[in-house]
């Protein structure tokens, strides 16, 4: 894991002081470092029956069509407001400074389905908690929430359903 971990490169003060921004592209784009993550990652849910897999815009896309595809699922995608064209139900949640809305299509789902959310990283989990309320509002079951990597310091699986929060890559 830890030739996966470094070829992940790190971007001081991205985008604002004080950040140090985990910059995925960089495994993302070496063809050998994608194929092993998405094989690591697919790995822990083959023979789980997922349904759908929900990618988070925009970098859980990447993560999430991977998955999906590799565990023959169908992929869903949760987006900012006003790109999804059908009838939607949303999420508005808290930033750092002000506030951020999510949106999912209401007929995403079969009822029943077994839903894995994907997204490329867990900072202080805001992002993904919000997410796990749209999927909860609808008759579905929640596999796991599934990270590329984790900033274990941020705490953010604490706002996270006990029990269904997986990384595969802790810094
Ligand atoms: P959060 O809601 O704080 O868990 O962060 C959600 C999203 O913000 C993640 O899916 C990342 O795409 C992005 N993000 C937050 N912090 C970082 C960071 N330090 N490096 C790279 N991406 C980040």
């Amino acid at each position: 894991m830890e030739d996966l971990k470094s070829i992940i490169r790190n971007i001081p003060d991205f985008p604002k002081k004080g950040i140090l921004f985990k910059d995925i592209t960089t495994l993302l784009g070496d063809a050998q470092s994608f194929q092993r993550m998405v094989d690591l990652l697919s790995h822990r849910y083959v023979g789980q029956k997922i349904d759908k897999v929900v990618g988070v815009e925009a970098r859980g896309f990447i993560i999430g069509a991977a998955l999906a595809y590799k565990l023959g699922a169908g992929i869903v995608l949760v987006r900012k407001p006003g790109k999804l064209p059908s009838k939607t139900i949303s999420k508005t949640y808290a930033l750092e400074y002000g506030t951020d809305t999510l949106e999912i299509h209401t007929d995403a789902f079969n009822k029943g389905d077994r839903v894995l959310i994907a997204d490329d990283l867990l900072a202080t989990g805001g992002t993904m908690a919000a997410v796990v309320d749209l999927i909860n509002s609808m008759d579905v079951e929640l596999v796991e929430c599934c990270f590329m990597a984790e900033l274990e310091f941020l705490e953010g699986a604490k706002k996270l359903p006990e029990g269904k929060v997986f990384s595969l890559l802790k810094f």
